[in-house]
């Protein structure tokens, strides 16, 4: 039978950049199957507009029999890994754990792809961690890797793995290593949306705020707990992040593109951005717990996003400053609205 819709697969759809993703290929006519682990939670706000418009499966990185079953059943042509445990700062309480998922979850996936039909291209999720504490400041495709974290060490393997099956089987299979992106669907395990949902928990007078990844309120007595407040990174907008990858598997080509927006912004400029758009101080109610340092530094890296650019004819767009206060704009709207 003739199939009249391309079909997606996306791992993790319940994610940030999964939920974008599949309203992207929505959007381009695409029928979307998404991967949700079974847990006991039904909490799935990022995707839960998309009842009934994009086809759910149960599934697990760790369990590769139902990632085939999944494969050979839907015969997707694009296959989208972006399921990972994704927080670099829990995988040195869960390093073991983030190396079967985010590690080995991938050869797991390439072999469903590889034993159900190895023409089915391939997209893996890599990450600017796999650069880790190597001392380039523009960090390019041909930057060696120097991966220095868990989830770094794992998303190395991720990536390799990937292009070896590229290179041994002639698959299509490509990583995308991209630089942290951002936006309203951030988890509150990283710093960005930390920060925007600290400010507007303190701007509104929050009496519960939410739990922060140990486990405490973000915001007690007025003050937000952060750690490392020099560090800095290259910070995109999630939403424009997901067209990058869509285009590398629209490709002639198979290729690994560093996806990033070239430009360095601190902690403290972060929360100068997310305090000052409510008219607050940021000085007045973030202090740094060591709590929340971690034991190694990834270094300061601008992603050199020129071969995308070139190739895919793909740019960031919208700013720094702008996309915090987009995000600080979303919490404060959904504050207000409880
Ligand atoms: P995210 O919001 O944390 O989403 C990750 C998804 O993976 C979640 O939906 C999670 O499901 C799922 N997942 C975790 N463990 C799983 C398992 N064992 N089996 C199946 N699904 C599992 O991450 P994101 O920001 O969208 O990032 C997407 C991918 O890009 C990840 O691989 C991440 O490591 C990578 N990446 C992200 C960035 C960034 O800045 N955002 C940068 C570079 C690379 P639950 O909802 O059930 O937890």
């Amino acid at each position: 039978m003739m199939k009249n819709k391309k079909v997606a697969f996306i791992t993790g759809v319940a994610g940030q950049d999964g939920s974008y993703l599949a309203e992207f290929l929505l959007n381009k006519g695409y029928k979307v199957v998404g991967l949700l682990r079974r847990t006991t939670s039904i909490h799935r706000s990022n995707i839960s507009h998309l009842a009934g418009k994009i086809s759910i499966e149960f599934g697990d990185l760790l369990d590769y029999h139902t990632l085939e079953a999944v494969i050979r059943k839907h015969r997707p042509d694009e296959v989208y890994n972006l399921a990972a445990q994704s927080v670099p700062a829990d995988s040195w309480t869960h390093p073991i754990y983030t190396g079967e998922v985010t590690a080995l979850g991938v050869t797991r996936m390439l072999e469903a792809v590889r034993s159900v039909d190895p023409k089915i291209r391939f997209y893996q999720a890599s990450s600017r961690e796999v650069f880790g504490g190597g001392a380039t400041t523009v960090c390019s495709e041909e930057t060696p890797f120097l991966a220095n974290n868990p989830y770094g060490v794992a998303k190395v393997y991720g990536h390799l793995i990937t292009r070896t099956y590229r290179e041994s089987y002639g698959m299509f299979a490509v990583g995308g290593i991209l630089f942290n992106h951002e936006s309203p669907r951030r988890s509150l395990h990283f710093v960005t949306r930390k920060v925007t949902m600290g400010v507007a928990c303190i701007k509104l007078g929050i009496k519960h705020p939410p739990l922060n990844e140990i486990g405490e309120a973000l915001v007690q007595d007025g003050k937000l707990s952060l750690g490392n407040l020099d560090a800095k990174r290259d910070w995109g907008y999630a939403k424009e992040y997901v067209e990058a990858i869509w285009l590398m598997l629209q490709q002639t080509k198979p290729r690994d593109y560093v996806i990033a927006t070239n430009t360095l912004f601190s902690i403290r400029d972060l929360c100068k951005v997310a305090f000052s758009y409510v008219g607050l101080n940021w000085e007045d109610h973030v202090i740094s717990k060591k709590e929340f340092l971690r034991p190694t530094e990834i270094t300061a890296s601008r992603g050199d996003y020129s071969k995308a650019k070139k190739e895919l004819g793909w740019q960031p767009k919208i700013s720094f400053q702008e996309l915090i206060e987009l995000m600080v704009e979303t919490d404060l709207k959904r504050l207000s609205r409880r």
